[in-house]
């Protein structure tokens, strides 16, 4: 059995170590993965973060940023350190699928598979798990790994910090999900005393905008909400068409879904998007009502039950008609 004391034997010695999280890497994913990655390098280990896929330029400053690896533009270079690496850290997911094509080869890679995760239903993958549904990000895991598990307390400087204050604050929805206990308070406590300046980092998250994208929300807000009262939800489709008039880029749709989750009453919104090959979807609902259960059932995702994701091949007319459709099904949980 690979145990902590084994992964901590494993530790004490400079190895190859992957560390890697799901696509379209958001700012839990990519705070815990440089958290993470800024305390094994000062161990000594030759420690590289893969993202599956790019991500949002205001995620693109974390310390570390710069030796982060892309697999999709630097494909042969990925796989090989995936095959020859000591230990894979997976971070943020929990399932192979939402790594894209690097599942098969983290999959087959012999290297020893750590999962940090706080999703629903882990698939079996790994070799040692540190996973937690309560947790309010990936980014707390990490801090709570490398101080109670590793004894690390001391390896937590401002560079760790920041990433992981990062992950935290933006996986919490800025400390306001129900999930944002007083523990998670006291690490924040904690990263702020070990260096992290938390009004920079809200300000280099969340007033990073270009113009372009603050005139797509507008956009977004005037012409494509639709409320349904009668179900208290309220959703935002966008088309290929507008995604490209407004050039929106990576990172621009975020965060458009709790706007119209923010409308008084409304328990479930959802942002629609058709995408080159695909058209995505984004649930996040208020209180007890499962927005996982509508994308695994009905939309090929999951994710929590407040914040999930899905995707499907149908016509962007035919998923706003499916969406629509299932809502009465939930009607009692909904106008409750
Ligand atoms: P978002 O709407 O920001 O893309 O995703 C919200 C949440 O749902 C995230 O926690 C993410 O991990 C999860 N999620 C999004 N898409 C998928 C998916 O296709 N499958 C699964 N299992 N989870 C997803
Ligand atoms: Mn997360």
């Amino acid at each position: 059995m690979f145990d902590i004391t084994s992964l901590k034997e494993l530790l004490a010695h400079p190895q190859k170590i992957v560390i890697t999280t799901h696509h379209k890497p958001d700012g839990d994913a990519m705070g815990s993965s440089l958290g993470l990655y800024n305390y094994l390098v000062q161990q000594g280990h030759h420690a590289t973060v893969i993202a599956p896929t790019d991500y949002p330029e205001f995620l693109s400053w974390m310390p570390g940023n710069g030796s982060v690896m892309i697999y999709t533009e630097q494909q042969a270079a990925a796989a090989e350190l995936i095959a020859n690496a000591a230990l894979i850290f997976c971070l943020d997911f929990n399932a192979l699928s939402r790594i894209n094509d690097m599942g098969p080869l983290v999959g087959k890679s012999p290297a020893i598979k750590v999962m940090i995760d706080h999703h629903l239903e882990p698939e079996d993958f790994d070799d040692y798990r540190f996973w937690n549904i309560n947790a309010c990000a990936t980014a707390q895991l990490i801090y709570q790994f490398i101080v109670e598990e590793l004894n690390g307390k001391q390896y937590i400087n401002a560079d760790v910090a920041t990433c992981l204050y990062t992950g935290i604050m933006t996986d919490s929805g800025s400390f306001r999900f129900p999930n944002t206990t007083a523990d998670v308070h006291r690490t924040v406590a904690n990263l702020i005393d070990a260096g992290a300046i938390n009004w920079r980092i809200h300000e280099l998250v969340y007033s990073n905008s270009s113009e372009e994208r603050l005139r797509f929300l507008g956009h977004c807000l005037s012409e494509k909400l639709e409320v349904l009262p009668e179900f208290n939800t309220a959703l935002i489709t966008v088309t290929k068409a507008e995604i490209e008039q407004y050039h929106v880029i990576t990172g621009d749709t975020e965060g458009i879904v709790n706007y119209a989750l923010s409308i008084t009453g409304i328990r479930l919104a959802a942002f629609i998007v058709e995408r080159n090959d695909k058209v995505k979807l984004s649930l996040r609902s208020k209180g007890d009502f499962p927005a996982n259960e509508i994308c695994k059932k009905y939309f090929n995702g999951g994710g929590h039950r407040n914040a999930a994701g899905g995707a499907s091949d149908d016509t962007l007319a035919q998923v706003i008609h499916q969406f629509k459709t299932i809502l009465p099904e939930y009607k009692t949980l909904l106008i409750q």
